[in-house]
């Protein structure tokens, strides 16, 4: 199985340093305070995010404008994650232990643009458990981004196209968007509710298994047997 994280509200929270990052990217630029406040954020995309900001407030979102977003976001976003705020989400280096030395490969599926991502996960030392995935800034809709990180992984790891395919990969996420990106092309799902969602949302949304977090390991492990021979059996059964 290919596992895909999340990074807010799923591996970690970055203390609101992206929304302040957002926020003084925009007060700098543009002159407008406190510009991305009441616009929700959890599961959207960065390009998405900023691009409603702009409109909220009456300026063109132009590719020069969401350039010049990005650039200052990241410097800003560069200071802020060094706040006393921030914090690995609990059973999170165990799980991902635990898949790196069984052998299973793991990836990003995030809405942060690429920059924005390892920002966020160079102070917890998590970075080297994420050779590559999909980004905000690879798309702009979430939901295209699990066939680009098929892809890279696929490349990755010397498989010949086809070969890796939605079946054999699980989206874990903390919102219904994470849900819902993954269940568009047929990939499993696992909610965690370290986020702003209850397990309810996210079981309504459509995931195939919601935990309060990773540290029920044992229960997703379960899971992933279980449906690992469910994928064998029908990959079987189709000859
Ligand atoms: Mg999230």
């Amino acid at each position: 199985m290919l596992w895909l994280f999340d990074i807010d509200g799923t591996l970690i929270s970055s203390g609101e340093a992206g929304t302040r990052s957002l926020n003084m990217a925009f007060h700098t630029l543009f002159g407008v305070k406190d510009a991305f406040r009441g616009i929700k954020m959890a599961g959207k995309t960065d390009i998405q995010i900023m691009k409603e900001g702009l409109v909220a407030h009456g300026i063109p979102p132009t590719q020069d404008n969401l350039d010049a977003m990005v650039q200052m976001y990241l410097r800003y976003l560069q200071s802020e994650i060094e706040n006393p705020w921030r914090r690995l989400m609990p059973g999170v280096r165990e799980f991902l232990e635990h898949l790196t030395e069984k052998g299973h490969p793991t990836g990003l599926l995030t809405g942060n643009l690429q920059d924005g991502a390892r920002i966020k996960l160079s102070p917890f030392g998590l970075n080297p458990y994420f050779p590559t995935g999909a980004f905000g800034s690879d798309h702009e809709d979430r939901d295209a981004l699990l066939p680009i990180a098929l892809r890279r992984f696929a490349r990755l790891l010397n498989h010949s196209d086809g070969d890796l395919t939605p079946q054999r990969c699980i989206v874990v996420g903390d919102t219904p968007r994470d849900v819902r990106c993954a269940k568009v092309h047929g990939a499993w799902s696992l909610g965690v509710c370290t986020g702003p969602y209850d397990r309810e949302s996210l079981l309504r949304a459509g995931a195939d298994l919601v935990v309060e977090d990773l540290s029920e390991m044992e229960v997703v492990l379960e899971f992933v047997e279980e449906i690992s021979a469910d994928v064998r059996g029908r990959i079987c059964n189709t000859g």
